[in-house]
């Protein structure tokens, strides 16, 4: 484990996540959002660990802006922004939610609760099941419902999600945390009428390479090694390859890539009852005291 790289990292994360959340994005798009959240990264000296998710409302993660992606945020969305950095492949993931009518408010803040509850009962060989009965209790005590299928996880070298789960509700089994990784802890709130769990949607704008494996289309395969030299095996977007290819081709070449199974997609996240969802997000390494902040603001 690179502790300097992770903490590079999230500096930069930390950082730009609390522009993002005091920035007014109302009347903006989701394309504008998402291209200058990751140009503030890049400046920054990191790379983007994967394209930024901007999941409004009922979406409880992985949209992020097509091409020219109109969709515009209006007074009274709830917009989860969840990005991340990497240095060396050592990445920092944290999220937050931004709303600008105050009927929301406690939504949000339940999430950041759920959160901060969390890690302030984390340290190394803490049981991830106890953490998620704090998590669920916490959430619960305020009158909302956590979403029972989505859940932190532990991280590795160009890994988002390596292995280990840190649950949002209680749960039997699990693991201890260890000083020798990293790990996001991310709480996804609804409201009482919410079914607290995801369903997948039908729109997939996030990507990532799943094989190397060629697939008898020359001007596809080049688009394979470009992703990997790129990308590695982190998520990307369609956004991120009009740079080198015209969009029309970019779009028809990662279909067929996508079809070839070289290349998964990601559908978005719905919550089941169509309910509004927030979300809180920090990423750390557990010590023997109880955590370094990996994602703290500055
Ligand atoms: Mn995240
Ligand atoms: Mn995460």
């Amino acid at each position: 484990m690179q502790v300097e790289d992770y903490l590079k990292a999230g500096r930069i994360a930390g950082e730009v996540r609390e522009i993002a959340r005091n920035t007014d994005w109302v009347g903006r798009t989701a394309y504008d959002l998402c291209e200058y959240v990751e140009s503030e990264i890049r400046k920054r000296g990191a790379d983007c660990a994967f394209p930024v998710n901007v999941s409004i409302n009922e979406i409880a993660a992985h949209y992020t802006a097509e091409p020219g992606d109109d969709l515009e945020i209006k007074g009274d969305d709830l917009v989860k922004i969840d990005l991340g950095a990497h240095v060396n492949g050592y990445i920092a993931d944290t999220a937050v939610s931004v709303c600008y009518d105050p009927e929301y408010d406690p939504l949000v803040g339940a999430a950041e609760k759920a959160l901060a509850r969390a890690l302030s009962m984390m340290k190394a060989g803490v049981k991830a099941r106890d953490i998620g009965r704090t998590i669920e209790s916490s959430i619960r005590d305020m009158g909302f419902k956590p979403i029972a299928n989505l859940s932190g996880h532990s991280l590795d070298q160009y890994t988002i999600h390596a292995g280990k789960t840190i649950p949002n509700i209680w749960s039997i089994g699990g693991f201890s945390l260890s000083d020798q990784s990293a790990y996001a802890c991310e709480p996804f709130v609804t409201t009482r009428d919410g079914g607290g769990f995801v369903r997948n949607g039908s729109t997939k704008n996030i990507f990532a390479l799943m094989s190397r494996k060629r697939t008898k289309n020359e001007a596809a395969d080049r688009m394979l090694d470009r992703i990997w030299e790129r990308f590695n095996t982190l998520p990307f977007a369609l956004r991120w390859l009009t740079s080198e290819w015209e969009e029309g081709e970019a779009r028809n070449l990662l279909e067929l890539l996508v079809k070839k199974k070289a290349v998964q997609a990601y559908p978005v996240l719905v919550e089941a009852e169509g309910q509004r969802v927030a979300q809180a997000e920090h990423t750390f390494i557990p010590t023997d005291e109880g955590v370094t902040l990996v994602t703290a603001a500055p």
